[in-house]
């Protein structure tokens, strides 16, 4: 197999680019790789994943930190998985890489009734097998090929049906606090990603061998964004940055924010403090409320 192509033109290159400093900004941002790292990149053999693995590759050349990088493929046995299109690949690119194999598909279709998503199940499995072969490997990071919008869908998702306000992290350190999962693409939108793989011709191989149903859930917020996108352009993008600037004092969880401990400053006017009163109030309509007065206590006259 041969190496992915390098197109010339202009767009290729202004895309190129693009994705390689949005990339390198993530990275930065939250300081996902650092000198000495092993990073295990795992590579499904979807559009995200190549592409995740393809600039990875690129920043690891012009970096003035040196990491390594470990391509990792898990063969779920799904029927009809060509086992052998991700290994020659690797071997063409000239990247170090492991295949593992492990049946998850079987498990994922005895436990999941028939006609059931069985991605949830089938993703748990995945980082199971995944987590244990990075400690084997030694890898100090494991990369995942989560793009921007899928940690927008995320959010959505959780708040529509869990009722969270939750997505879904550039840099995540595991329950167990034995592995540091990193989204390098976290700032890259899906559309450049796609454009991307199409561009290099990467050997695609589809998430759709096992025949399971889509997850209607995401299907349907997924459009939901794509609507909004059509119609307002920028909206995924000023989502994303909504989820970097949050004001926990302007939400409702007191676990996050002391309400209970808030305290006004209490000033009280002296008689002949000067203010005029009914001035006040023209400034600040929330007065009115009052009946042209402040409430006892509250720093206004007594009725
Ligand atoms: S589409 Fe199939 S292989 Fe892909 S995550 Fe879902 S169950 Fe797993």
């Amino acid at each position: 197999m041969a190496a992915p192509k390098q197109p010339t033109s202009n767009s290729f290159k202004k895309l190129q680019g693009f994705l390689r400093s949005r990339m390198g900004q993530a990275i930065a941002d939250y300081g996902m790789i650092s000198e000495g790292d092993r990073v295990m990149v795992c590579v499904s053999g979807g559009k995200d994943s190549h592409t995740l693995l393809d600039i990875l590759r690129h920043l690891q050349r012009s970096a003035p930190i040196h990491f390594d990088i470990l391509a990792v493929n898990l063969d779920q046995k799904q029927p009809g998985f060509p086992a052998h299109v991700l290994p020659e690949y690797f071997e063409a690119i000239g990247v170090p890489y492991r295949i593992v194999e492990q049946d998850t598909y079987s498990t994922v279709k005895r436990v999941i009734p028939e006609g059931k998503t069985m991605c949830g199940l089938c993703s748990r499995l995945r980082r199971g097998v995944l987590y244990r072969v990075a400690a084997e490997e030694g890898a100090t990071k494991i990369a995942l090929g989560h793009h921007r919008d899928d940690m927008i869908e995320t959010l959505f998702l959780n708040m529509f049906h869990g009722g969270r306000l939750k997505a879904m992290p550039p840099k995540l350190l595991t329950d167990d606090r034995r592995h540091i999962v990193i989204r390098p693409l976290a700032y890259c939108p899906e559309a450049d990603i796609a454009r991307y793989a199409r561009y290099r011709e990467f050997p695609i191989i589809p998430c759709t061998l096992c025949g399971s149903q889509a997850n209607l859930q995401r299907a349907q917020i997924k459009e939901m964004l794509q609507t909004w996108e059509k119609q307002w352009p920028g909206r995924t993008e000023t989502l994303f940055r909504s989820l970097q600037n949050v004001a926990p004092s302007q939400l409702a969880d007191p676990t996050l924010f002391d309400f209970g401990g808030l305290e006004s400053a209490q000033i009280v006017p002296s008689e002949d403090d000067g203010i005029d009163t009914d001035l006040e109030a023209e400034f600040n309509p929330a007065l009115a409320l009052f009946d042209g007065g402040l409430p006892v206590g509250a720093g206004g006259r007594d009725r």
